[in-house]
């Protein structure tokens, strides 16, 4: 292939000798197809000789696997889904977009342009960021979900409040360069999720139009764009839509993290401190793309970001039990009061746990342990009796179905006797 400019000329090549042969003739009135033909089969060709987009060779580049065991029976698939690249707003390519997705150890991406405006790069050429994408995401098996971003701003009937919708699994975005009625309309014919993006602090006539039509599969508790924006508030210094939680749970709608990136995410997230990504968890029937619709449509659904997972508690309790394995092991001296509670964590999520003093047969300061990945921690504790069935509550600090709703898990254990 290298070489082949030195090989005997073969028939298909006699285009680019009449091509430079034309384009030398016309040279004065400005070109010819011929040339413009030849022009782009050798841009093809070199696409093809070196692989473009060629960052597929360098060197190093890894993969982070983020691992829950099944939950209730469900695969628990990892997913942004609300993204923008250069076909709207955002800064990057739709490829990068693949790119950053497979290496953050993401499994579900859709890219989420606004097709009605603000095309800014490629104004002609709207939802192409998906084409460009799939070929790369076929590759490296990231399941890349069509979708889009649509705003209010171009409603016909309500007030221009400036609230979005993102639509996730649409099939054909030309509906959507009109007003929001026509779009929202066509994106549910499409059999499109319909989640408000960056909401709150108040619901808004549109969304609860929406909610009120049975419309609106979820919410965005939380939004790395949006970090400390309008309707946002702290709580244990993490920024987030503080009322969506409840939202969902009074509505039974699906919770979503998100990045809403529009720059890289290497500007976003602090890798080398350990941190990733925003995301949502799916638990699915089906590693697919109808799969990932259904699990959210029956809103089984979670969102992770800052070493938090929120959503329901059914979700969350089943999410520890698969994860974490509780083992007493008693102190070696017997007639001791004294143990281990062992605690193997079997996910990628790093747990943390405290004894409920209040509600346990144990004597413990009420301190915080945190659970790193894969590892099993021995937390030390004191019973109240010296033998027996002992009964443990324990806290899930950072398993939350609410502000200051932690997952509660009652355990009862059986602590040996002294030794025969
Ligand atoms: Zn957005």
């Amino acid at each position: 292939m290298r070489y082949r400019r030195f090989e005997k000329p073969v028939l298909w090549e006699l285009p680019f000798f009449v091509g430079i042969f034309l384009s030398l003739g016309t040279f004065s009135i400005g070109g010819s197809s011929e040339a413009e033909a030849q022009e782009k089969t050798t841009a093809q060709e070199t696409a093809e000789l070196y692989g473009w987009p060629y960052v597929a060779g360098h060197l190093g580049l890894a993969r982070e696997e983020i691992v829950f065991p099944k939950v209730a029976g469900y695969q628990v698939l990892k997913g942004d889904f609300h993204i923008h690249t250069i076909y709207s707003d955002g800064q990057v390519l739709p490829e990068t977009r693949v790119w950053e997705a497979w290496r953050d150890g993401l499994d579900i991406l859709s890219i989420t342009d606004h097709p009605e405006y603000q095309r800014m790069a490629f104004p002609e050429d709207p939802g192409r960021a998906y084409e460009r994408a799939k070929p790369l995401a076929e590759a490296l098996g990231v399941m890349l979900i069509r979708g889009a971003e649509l705003t209010t701003l171009s409603s016909s009937s309500y007030m221009p409040t400036d609230s979005d919708y993102v639509v996730n699994f649409i099939d054909d975005e030309a509906a959507f360069y009109s007003d929001f009625d026509t779009a929202i309309q066509s994106a549910r014919d499409q059999g499109a999720t319909i989640i408000w993006a960056h909401p709150g602090p108040n619901w808004v006539p549109d969304a609860e139009a929406l909610l009120k039509k049975g419309w609106l599969d979820g919410i965005e508790l939380r939004n790395s764009h949006w970090i400390g924006g309008k309707g946002t508030h702290y709580y244990r210094r993490v920024s987030l839509f503080k009322d969506v939680m409840d939202w969902c749970l009074e509505n039974d709608l699906a919770v979503f993290a998100v990045s809403d990136a529009h720059w890289p995410i290497d500007q976003m997230v602090d890798k080398a401190q350990g941190q990733r990504r925003d995301m949502t968890l799916i638990l699915a029937k089906q590693a697919n793309p109808q799969g990932v619709r259904e699990a959210i449509k029956q809103r089984r659904t979670l969102a992770y970001f800052e070493e938090m997972l929120w959503g329901k508690e059914k979700w969350l309790r089943a999410l520890a039990e698969s994860s974490l394995e509780l083992k007493v092991t008693p102190t070696a001296q017997s007639g001791r009061r004294r143990h281990f509670l062992g605690v193997t964590n079997r996910s990628s999520f790093p747990f943390q746990i405290q004894f409920a003093v209040e509600t346990s047969e144990v004597l413990h300061r009420s301190r915080e342990f945190r659970l790193r990945p894969n590892t099993t921690t021995m937390l030390p504790f004191s019973a109240k009796k010296k033998v027996g069935n002992l009964k443990l509550t324990i806290r899930v600090t950072n398993l939350l179905s609410g502000t200051d709703r932690p997952l509660v898990l009652e355990r009862e254990v059986s602590v040996p006797g002294p030794a025969t």
